[in-house]
This record gives structure tokens, C-alpha cells and sequence, in this order.
């Protein structure tokens, strides 16, 4: 696929995320059936609900602009969701495996903030306003679950430490 200009790296980053998080979304389940704190496990389930919202928000961006709903690999989740299997597999004890959860699931965020903020300011550089509004919000989705999970494993470690 080309990517030339601005509008067409616009539209790769598009097909990319609309992969990733298609992704996620059949990997959330599984992390929230893995997950030892139901804290933990209410936040995975909180988030697949949000990535639901996602998925349906990049679909209304394929839309204003046009272009067919398609996605391309990406590699970059495939890495993170192997590294995150990795991680369930392994870890041995409860508390290493949510310490593990948490910190897979982090990655993800991190991914999909960095995506989304780049996304948003291109839209907004290509005038699409509307495609710039539905990419924030699905940005500042992210971020509070980043923030959430910061909480979360924080909260764990104080725990441990009493
Ligand atoms: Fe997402
Ligand atoms: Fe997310």
C-alpha cells in the first residue's frame, strides 16, 4: 500500500488499528478469565466493552472517509499479544501472573495511546474534524484504562509490602 502522503498514511494507521483492535478484543476475555483479582478482572471486562465501542468508532471513520472497512496485519500487536501469552503461561503464582496481566495489558494501552494520538492530530492536519472527535475519545478511553491499571497494580503492591 502506498504511503506517500499524509491522507495515506492516515489510511494505513487506520487498517492497522482496526486489526489490533479486533485483536484485543478476543484477547480481553481471555486475560479476564486468567486474571486472580476480580478487581483486575472487572477492569479487562470494562475494557472489552470499551474496545467494542473502538472497533465501532473506526468503522465510522472508514465511513466519513469513504474507504471500505479493511484492516492490514499488525505486527506490532501480534508482538505484544505473544509476549502477554508468554506472560499467562509461565507465571506461576497468582500474584506474578496479574503483576504480568497488568503489565501485558499496559503494553497494549501504550500501543494503542501512541496510535491514537498520532491518528487524532493527522486527522485533525487533514481537516477531518468529525474522524478527529471519534479517534479523542477512543484516546482518552485509553489512557484512564492505562491510568486504572496503574492503579490497580500499585494497590497490589502496597499489599504486599504490608
Ligand atoms: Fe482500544
Ligand atoms: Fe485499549
Amino acid at each position: 500500500m502506498a504511503m506517500n502522503s499524509l491522507d495515506q498514511l492516515f489510511t494505513h494507521f487506520l487498517k492497522d488499528m482496526y486489526t489490533a483492535e479486533k485483536t484485543i478484543l478476543e484477547t480481553l476475555p481471555k486475560m479476564a478469565k486468567k486474571a486472580d483479582s476480580s478487581e483486575l478482572r472487572k477492569a479487562f471486562e470494562e475494557h472489552e466493552k470499551q474496545t467494542k465501542n473502538h472497533v465501532k468508532r473506526l468503522e465510522q471513520v472508514f465511513k466519513l472517509m469513504d474507504e471500505r472497512v479493511a484492516g492490514v496485519p499488525c505486527k506490532a500487536i501480534e508482538g505484544i499479544v505473544a509476549e502477554g501469552k508468554e506472560i499467562m503461561n509461565e507465571a506461576e503464582s497468582a500474584d506474578a501472573l496479574d503483576a504480568g496481566l497488568i503489565a501485558a495489558a499496559q503494553a497494549v494501552e501504550h500501543y494503542e495511546i501512541a496510535r491514537y494520538g498520532t491518528m487524532a492530530a493527522w486527522a485533525k492536519e487533514l481537516g477531518m474534524d468529525e474522524a478527529a472527535e471519534l479517534l479523542h475519545e477512543t484516546l482518552e478511553e485509553e489512557v484512564e484504562t492505562d491510568e486504572k491499571l496503574s492503579e490497580l497494580a500499585e494497590e497490589r503492591i502496597n499489599q504486599e509490602a504490608a
